[in-house]
């Protein structure tokens, strides 16, 4: 699925303000509050936005410091090193590069004798060495990538299948304010035969929610 001129005013406004009401951002995009429910909704589904949280300035606070270490993983490893490494608290960045197998990783410390333990304990007895590491003296600037064009491909999932949707306006069922997505007729169809009554009771639920 391809984002499209809709989709795109849709996050510029979001990106501007995170806790603007669909009417606000309907209002201001001259859309209906249901084209951006939908929009919105699939934006969410294909995970482009995943959450809706503050964004924090941690210049206004003592945060202790901020480091990339580079680490040398051996080639077998690198992928499963990288989701275990994300699981870890003061990562903040996980980053596998082209180069020569190795991860750089983005890490908040308290101290510097925090970082040195982070780095024996969980980095070394990983079986990862580490190449470099280097304290940040400041961030003049990280920031999220806000220039998205249309155009560009949403790695839109089909709830059925899990194949990929291919479809600008892809099939789908709403229930409540859940929508479901689908590569193909036939999917949606399967998917509506296979769960009918759950979706018919979540139907109702959310008619009588909605008249209550
Ligand atoms: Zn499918
Ligand atoms: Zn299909």
């Amino acid at each position: 699925m391809k984002l499209d001129a809709i989709d795109i005013s849709i996050l510029d406004a979001f990106l501007n303000d995170g806790r603007a009401s669909l009417r606000e951002v309907a209002r201001e995009t001259s859309l209906s509050t249901p084209t951006v429910s939908s929009h919105l909704s699939r934006l969410m589904k294909g995970r482009l936005i995943k959450k809706f949280i503050p964004l924090l300035n941690l210049d206004a606070i003592d945060q202790g410091i901020v480091s990339v270490v580079t680490l040398k993983v051996p080639p077998s490893e690198v992928n499963t090193m990288a989701k275990k490494l994300a699981g870890s608290e003061e990562v903040a960045g996980v980053y596998v590069t082209s180069g020569e197998h190795r991860i750089i990783l983005k890490v908040h410390a308290e101290s510097v004798h925090e970082l040195e333990h982070f780095l024996s304990e969980t980095v070394a007895n990983r079986g990862c060495v580490v190449v470099a590491s280097e304290i940040l003296s400041s961030i003049v600037k990280d920031e999220q990538p806000v220039k998205l064009k249309s155009g560009v491909t949403l790695a839109l999932k089909c709830d059925f299948c899990k194949g990929p949707i291919s479809n600008n306006r892809p099939y789908n069922i709403k229930v409540g304010n859940s929508r479901y997505y689908f590569c193909c007729k036939t999917c949606r169809r399967t998917y509506l035969d296979k769960h009918r009554s759950r979706l018919e009771a979540a139907k109702s639920r959310a008619t009588l929610s909605k008249i209550h």
